[in-house]
Parts: C-alpha cells; structure tokens; sequence
C-alpha cells in the first residue's frame, strides 16, 4: 500500500501476533477512513487482475461459470456430495453441494464468497497496521478472533446473508443460518444491544462487499440471474424473509473503529492456553488448505 518498498515481515507463531507489542501497535493505529478504503479498492483489484487474463473466458461461460469463476478469483471451490448444508467455508475454501440446482449453487457461491471477503477485509486490516505479510498464522488469527465470539459470527452471517441477496431476484432472499443461530445463541431480550450491534456493522460491512462484487456482479449478470431462477423455480417466491433486510448502516467512521476493537477484542482473548490450542488447529487447518 505505500510506494516505498517494504521488506515484510511474516508472523508465524501465536506468540508473535499476539503479543503486548503488536497489542499496542493495533492500539494506537486505528484505520482512517481513507486508508479503510484504500484496503477495500485493493480487494476490488485481486477479482480484477484474475479475471482481466481470463476476460473471454468469462463472457463465454453460463451465468453459474461466471459466479464460480467470480468465486475463484478470491476462494477455493470444490463440491460435496453429502449433508443438508448448501454450502459451507473454512480456511480460504469454499464447499457447495453438487445436487443443487444452478441458482442455489449461484446464490450459495456468492454467501460464502462474502464469508471469505468478510475475513479477508479483517486480515487486510492487520496486515497494514503491523506491516506484515500474509501468513498462514495471520488468516488463522484472524479466523480465531472472528470465530470464537457468538456476536461476530451472527454479525458475519447476516452479512453474508445480506451480501447474497443482493445479487438474487426479490423474495428469494433467506436468512436462514443467521436465524439459526440467533435462536440457538442468543435471546432477544437479554442480548439485544449485542445483537443490534452484529445486525448494523455486520450489514454495514456488508455494504462494502456489495460495492466490491457489484464491479463483477453488474446489471447484465443480475439479469442473466434473475433468468436462472426464472428456468429453476416454478414456484413464486416468498417474502418473509426479506424483512430481515436492513437499510441502516453506520458512517466510516464508526464502522472502522467497531472493526478495529473487534480485532483488539482478540487479542485479550488470546492470552490462554486453550484458545493456542483453538489457534492452532484453526492454522494447521489453513496450512493444509492453502498448500
Ligand atoms: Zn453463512
């Protein structure tokens, strides 16, 4: 991000990401807005420069081939065959199942795509404040402070629900592992200033995906979407669970400092012996992955 060339570091350990010193770094450099922005145009241009080698490559495949390709500018894909899940992700990979029917692969590649996106933002983050590199330690850092609190995976699924029906056709839209998870995890009385809080940043950052893949997502390929759910369903959709969308989302400013104190949040729960056991079998699953 910065003209001058830099010789960076990578951190390897969960010792050398979490410590007292990195603590402080992160304490006292929270993002600019500007600099948040910078971050976001850089995850633009990863999609960008993979898919300008590939440009008649695209314009020649369906419209599933254009949302995988999409896909795998970012993530690995692959296919199962068993299990109720539609899809699912972990460690830079993404899993759809091989019987669903073209617009629920579409929409299922675009709600894990954002899961990815979602932490990709985050590692970005860490990797301008500290000046680091990207390491398979770092992702799994990242994943650890997302990923062990209940409020920030209902945060991370509403947005990607949210990131997902954006781009299929009006009453199509679910939220159903957010609604899962709010009912097994949370209850709406006691939580709900927690719960607030994950709807508004997690639709917040949401935003900020959409405007990423609506570069690659345009109208010509809503259009081309809308057709393929047009060709799979007969039946009319439904719109209760539309209503689960939110139109609020909080100004930059709020928004990057909420995120910058999640990523402080992680920090202090890392000072265990039990969460370097979590850490590490979340960075051998990367290791393996990423190879
Ligand atoms: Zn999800």
């Amino acid at each position: 991000m910065d003209d001058e060339y830099l010789n960076l570091n990578k951190l390897e350990t969960f010792n050398e990401i979490a410590n007292e010193s990195n603590l402080k770094i992160l304490e006292n450099n929270q993002l600019s807005t500007l600099e948040y922005n910078v971050i976001l145009k850089n995850i633009e241009n990863m999609a960008r420069e993979y898919l300008n080698d590939l440009e008649h490559e695209f314009k020649s495949r369906s419209t599933l081939g254009k949302i995988k390709l999409l896909t795998l500018s970012y993530a690995d894909v692959s296919y199962k065959s068993k299990g109720a899940e539609l899809g699912s992700y972990s460690y830079n990979r993404i899993q759809v199942d091989d019987r669903l029917n073209d617009s629920d692969v579409i929409s299922t590649l675009i709600h894990e795509l954002s899961h990815h996106l979602f932490d990709e933002i985050f590692e970005q983050i860490l990797m301008y404040v500290w000046e680091i590199e990207k390491s398979d330690a770092l992702e799994a850092y990242v994943s650890f402070t997302l990923g062990t609190n209940a409020v920030f995976i209902l945060m991370n699924e509403y947005c990607a629900h949210s990131v997902e029906g954006r781009f299929i056709p009006h009453g199509y839209q679910n939220y159903g592992s957010f609604n899962k998870i709010l009912t097994e995890e949370f209850d709406l009385k006691k939580d709900s200033e927690a719960i607030f809080f994950a709807l508004i940043l997690g639709n917040s950052i949401a935003d900020d995906i959409i405007h990423i893949l609506e570069n690659f997502i345009d109208d010509n390929l809503r259009r081309e979407i809308r057709q393929v759910y047009k060709d799979d369903y007969s039946a009319p959709p439904s719109y209760d669970q539309i209503l689960l969308e939110k139109k609020e989302i909080l100004d930059d400013e709020t928004k990057v400092s909420q995120m910058h104190m999640m990523l402080m949040s992680g920090i202090a729960l890392a000072k265990n012996k039990e969460s370097a056991e979590v850490f590490s079998t979340i960075k051998d699953g990367f290791i393996s992955n990423n190879s």
